[in-house]
């Protein structure tokens, strides 16, 4: 590792939305004294540049990766950092998990195709011939976060990353720069869930009942009170508590995008189970006689909801990924 003079940072994306450049640039001053010891050699939103110039470069100190890796090129320069950077930070939720782009993880790139095409509206009916390198890249057959593709030293999760996540990985790339490179993996946030820390949590977390599921325009909310109390799903028992909590402040639940909480492989399966062991627990008898499938039903987008962050590497992605392969 360098010690003298600044060091190289590189700024990489895959499939992004931007929310995670204006999250990094909102840390303002802090960010300022950071670049102080680095060199942007590479940054889509803040330096003019071509990605070809990462290609050239023969090393980068710290490779921060934003967004998804849904197309050859995103998978291409995702592998570039790997061999190029020394410390490898996957920045906000689709890099750590897969994130929104992640929710096109269990349909056929034509499909996907068909819905864009469709959706572009031109005056030309005519094919144009263009040259390769003015082509789209071509989308992979799944959508897959980095952390599935290669081994990040650091993970900042959200969507976008929050203070937790912003203040960790400037302190780490301060540190770095200082000489001192992170021990092990590092993954911003507490090691428990969101209901721990919640100001909502009632006073026994085992003891909640949910008295039905109801979406929020149907009620009038109870601020102060845990959501699920009030039959509003919330993703708190199945997230890692590693944000400031806006949503919960501002009286809207937690929508997962922190990622599983800790000892949690699958965020949806430990959801639902979450859900169906506190979801009309006081009224034994009409769960006895109309089950819990009606109540169930009342679910919007039950993938979509319990999976907004993390589909690509929730099992049934992994089943559909392992029997489209056999399909061939
Ligand atoms: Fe807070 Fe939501 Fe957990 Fe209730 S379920 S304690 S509102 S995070």
């Amino acid at each position: 590792m360098r010690v003298m003079g600044k060091l190289k940072l590189a700024i990489v994306y895959g499939a992004i939305c931007g929310g995670c450049d204006v999250s990094l640039v909102n840390t303002g001053e802090k960010l300022a004294d950071v670049l102080e010891k680095y060199d942007i050699v590479y940054w889509g939103a803040a330096i003019d540049g071509k990605a070809d110039m990462l290609e050239k470069l023969d090393k980068i100190d710290v490779a921060i990766y934003m967004g998804t890796v849904r197309t050859e090129s995103n998978l291409k320069y995702a592998k570039l950092i790997r061999d190029k950077a020394d410390l490898v930070v996957a920045y906000g939720a689709c890099a750590v998990y897969g994130g929104i782009p992640g929710l096109g993880a269990l349909m056929e790139p034509e499909e996907i195709m068909k819905i864009v095409s469709s959706t572009v509206t031109t005056e030309s009916k005519e094919e144009i011939d263009l040259p390769e390198e003015l082509k789209l890249p071509r989308i992979l057959p799944t959508c897959t976060s980095l952390v599935e593709i290669l081994d990040p030293d650091v993970m900042a999760p959200g969507c976008p990353p929050g203070p937790i996540s912003n203040d960790g990985l400037l302190k780490v790339l301060i540190d770095y720069a200082a000489g001192k490179k992170p021990e092990g993996k590092i993954i911003f946030g507490e090691e428990q869930s969101l209901c721990h820390e919640c100001p909502r949590k009632p006073k026994d977390l085992s003891k909640i009942v949910m008295p039905g599921i109801y979406r929020l325009h149907e009620i009038k909310l109870e601020e102060g009170k845990c959501f699920l109390e009030q039959g509003i799903l919330c993703m708190g028992p199945a997230t890692r508590a590693a944000c400031d909590m806006p949503c919960i402040k501002n009286n809207m639940p937690c929508i997962g995008c922190m990622g599983p909480a800790p000892g949690v492989d699958d965020v949806g399966l430990k959801y639902l189970s979450a859900i169906a062991s506190i979801l009309l627990v006081d009224k034994e008898k009409e769960l006895l006689e109309n089950g819990l499938a009606r109540h169930l039903d009342k679910i919007v987008d039950p993938l979509g909801m319990f999976y907004r962050y993390t589909l690509p590497s929730s099992y049934i992605t992994k089943l559909s990924i392992k029997r489209r392969k056999k399909r061939g």
